[in-house]
């Protein structure tokens, strides 16, 4: 199989047809065999009604549903578990996305050997509050990553079906997919201009400053856990061996002054007096601790099986 399409889509019922529709079009002129696996996040509309409206007609629609709002990243776990096509692509469903874009995608894929072609937004189509804050987030992505991407958090991106096989996206690790494929060591990651619509139906299921805090915590994750994952030890052997090391450099220095100070019979007074011996000990302890207890908590968590464990309620064709 050429091409699977893979859909996450969480209460977009307006959509959906037309998206199917107009995929189906491009597929038949462009001569692919493909599956469109549409995977509904929980909706709480009528989305699922009109994918198995969709089903019934076309053998290529494949479905999951799972019984609640899990997010996009998990919907789209579960959708490249199921993709059999050598070349994958996600695409958001409200139509802001256009499977016009498919064919060159399967083309820098298949010929130019890519292992990601991220969609660009050159020209975006939504509100300020939400492109200005991009900006910033694939600024700091880009610094973090290493990677040279415009546009990190487009939902239109093709893979190499290797690529999804083997990189695991959970939380909202979707905003990184290109940095979670780097460090898998898939590394020929290409941008393609893709054309951006204004959302036709519904609202962004994206709003709100939660996003924002959430996201920078996970590029902060992936950042240790590709740094340090492997080896917590070059991070927190260097760190607390330094802290160690000038600890008892300071402490050498007050005993000795203060001896000095005892037997040339010079006033003196205890260490201990000084506030700011017990606040500097205090923070350096608790940021130590807190941050090793994040840090370990995090490695417990990728090895838990639960991360990525999700209710199905039904499935078509899959
Ligand atoms: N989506 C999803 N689960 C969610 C939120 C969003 O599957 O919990 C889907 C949504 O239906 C759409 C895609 O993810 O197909 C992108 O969402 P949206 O268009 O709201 O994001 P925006 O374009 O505003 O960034
Ligand atoms: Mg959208």
């Amino acid at each position: 199989m050429d091409i699977s399409v893979v859909i996450p889509l969480y209460n977009e019922e307006e959509s959906l047809r037309e998206l199917f529709e107009w995929i189906e079009r491009v597929m038949t002129v462009n001569n692919f065999s493909y599956e469109v696996i549409f995977v509904d996040d929980g909706s709480t509309d009528n989305s699922w009604d009109v994918i198995v409206g969709l089903s019934q007609s076309s053998a290529n629609v494949k479905a999951l549903r799972f019984v609640k709002n899990y997010g996009k990243s998990p919907a789209l776990h579960c959708a490249f578990k199921q993709a059999k096509g050598n070349v994958v692509i996600t695409m958001d469903a409200d139509l802001q996305d256009s499977p016009d874009e498919i064919p060159e995608l399967y083309r820098m894929i298949t010929e130019e050997k890519y292992d990601l072609v991220s969609g660009w937004k050159k020209k975006r189509y939504d509100p300020i509050s939400k492109t200005l804050p991009t900006k910033l987030f694939n600024a700091t992505a880009r610094l973090i990553s290493g990677i040279k991407l415009h546009d990190f958090n487009s939902g239109l991106k093709a893979y190499r079906n290797k690529v999804v096989k083997n990189i695991e996206v959970y939380n909202d690790m979707h905003r990184y997919i290109p940095y979670l494929a780097k460090n898998a060591g898939f590394r020929k990651i290409g941008e393609k201009v893709v054309q951006h619509q204004a959302r036709k139906y519904g609202k962004s299921k994206f709003a709100g400053l939660s996003r924002f805090f959430n996201g920078y915590l996970d590029l902060l994750t992936l950042w240790f856990l590709s740094r340090f994952g492997k080896k917590p030890m070059h991070f927190f052997g260097v760190l607390g061996s330094f802290m160690f090391f000038v600890g008892l450099i300071a402490v050498i220095y007050v005993g000795a002054s203060k001896m000095y100070a005892m037997t040339n019979g010079l006033p003196y007074r205890l260490v201990t007096d000084s506030p700011y011996f017990y606040i500097s000990l205090t923070s350096m302890i608790l940021g130590t601790q807190l941050f090793l207890a994040g840090f370990i908590g995090e490695l417990i968590s990728r090895n838990s099986s639960e991360r990525n464990d999700y209710k199905i309620d039904e499935e078509i064709n899959t």
